[in-house]
């Protein structure tokens, strides 16, 4: 972002799907406001551990900013430091929706905030506080991955678990390390129906034995 065409505080707001490059670009905004010499703090969520250790910016004249790992809007909010002019969150999505009102409170006292995370969830839908924060955010960039089969665009995030799509009643936040995700386009993504999985356990060896193939 070139041009901070803002005075006062702000939100932006970093949105895509996985592999969209929303931690490289937030890096980037991060490192810039570093070499402008702004004070900056960024958090993630520690759910995230992909890139444990890694985020880490530093500039030429040696000063050095950590992503700060929290589980929640409180634990944000309790660990701002007052002098921070920047304040970056990514992986916003698996925040609570408090961090609405902890991001509009911070721009409101003149500080600008910078949001990345998945703006939707495995099946397409609406990721956690992530569309509140893209409708109240004074600017929204929608980052594209590209799709593994086909090459175009990506925009959903498909879930594999054990290399079949998931179905839509796996939950919303896996913590587990069975499932795998690609970036797809619209066209080819999959999300199986619900329940689709607990048939399959139902299902017995012997079609003789089922009941009622329900
Ligand atoms: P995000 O934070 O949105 O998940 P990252 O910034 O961590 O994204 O990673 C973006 C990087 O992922 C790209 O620069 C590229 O090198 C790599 N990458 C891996 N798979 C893909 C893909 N299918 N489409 C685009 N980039 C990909
Ligand atoms: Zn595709």
């Amino acid at each position: 972002m070139s041009v901070m065409p803002f005075s006062g505080g702000w939100i932006e707001v970093v949105a895509g799907v996985m592999f969209s490059g929303k931690s490289e670009e937030l890096m980037r905004r991060v490192r810039r406001a570093v070499i402008a010499r702004k004070r900056v703090q960024v958090f993630k969520s520690h759910l995230d551990s992909r890139y444990a250790g890694l985020f880490a910016v530093s500039s030429h004249d040696g000063r050095s900013v950590e992503a700060i790992p929290v589980d929640s809007s409180a634990q944000v909010a309790q660990r701002i430091d007052p002098l921070a002019h920047v304040i970056a969150v990514d992986e916003a999505q698996f925040m609570d929706e408090g961090i609405v009102e902890v991001a509009t409170s911070l721009a409101s006292r003149g500080r600008r905030v910078i949001i990345a995370g998945l703006d939707t969830d495995f099946r397409g839908e609406p990721f956690g506080p992530m569309p509140r924060l893209m409708a109240i955010a004074e600017m929204v960039d929608k980052l594209h991955a590209i799709c593994v089969l086909c090459g175009a665009p990506a925009t959903r995030t498909q879930r594999l678990i054990d290399g079949i799509p998931a179905a839509w009643d796996s939950p919303t936040i896996m913590v587990g390390g069975r499932e795998a995700y690609e970036a797809r386009c619209r066209a080819c993504h999959v999300v199986r129906p619900a329940h689709e999985a607990q048939r399959e356990i139902f299902r017995a060896p012997d079609p003789g034995t089922r009941s009622n193939g329900a």
